[in-house]
């Protein structure tokens, strides 16, 4: 079973915190660039500091609403502005938004996760409903480290990451984990 990106559905809920908390910054200084590339390197910067918080995108399960900063607890809160704050000096001192060569905002972490799962389930002979694929990444993603980047240099990264034993390791005992729980049907041979 080769996992691809339209077999599952997830959201990191983080991320609309990290847009709302761009918007505010950017509101505050007239003399950053707004525009949507400088928003997403500051985005990137800003998640890769924060724990994922990514659920399943379920069928006939509501989507849970998104976090608002404002309710976030007063220490989360602090860090998503610091890290905001620190982004936006880097972007602005360092602006990329004229580099046309460049991917959309992603987290290279769900690549490398899927490549796991896609060999998890083949070797286990596993096949899982895609509402099920959804919960198994969402709950994987939660365990390991956000690494999302707006350049292609952060594949190189992932391939190299790929080879590295503890990495991976944790990738596979995150899967494992997840796997608890489901409902897992041997795939019947046909
Ligand atoms: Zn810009």
């Amino acid at each position: 079973m080769r996992l691809r990106p339209e077999d599952y559905a997830i959201h990191n809920a983080m991320e609309d915190v990290a847009d709302q908390a761009v918007q505010q910054v950017l509101s505050e200084d007239r003399t950053a660039c707004d525009c949507s590339h400088c928003r997403d390197d500051i985005k990137s910067q800003i998640l890769n500091k924060m724990h994922h918080a990514y659920h399943p995108v379920v069928s006939g399960e509501p989507i849970p609403d998104p976090i608002m900063l404002e309710h976030l607890d007063t220490d989360t809160f602090n860090r998503v502005m610091v890290e905001c704050y620190k982004a936006l000096i880097r972007v602005k001192e360092n602006p990329r938004h004229d580099n046309t060569d460049r991917p959309p905002l992603h987290n290279t972490t769900e690549g490398i996760l899927r490549a796991a799962v896609s060999e998890v389930l083949s070797n286990q002979k596993l096949h899982l409903e895609r509402d099920d694929v959804s919960r198994l990444m969402a709950k994987a993603m939660n365990g390991l480290k956000p690494s999302y980047t707006t350049t292609y240099k952060g594949d190189a990264f992932t391939r190299a990451s790929e080879m590295d034993a503890a990495y991976l390791a944790n990738v596979y005992s995150q899967i494992f984990k997840a796997l608890e729980g489901l409902p897992v049907n041997e795939r019947k041979t046909s």
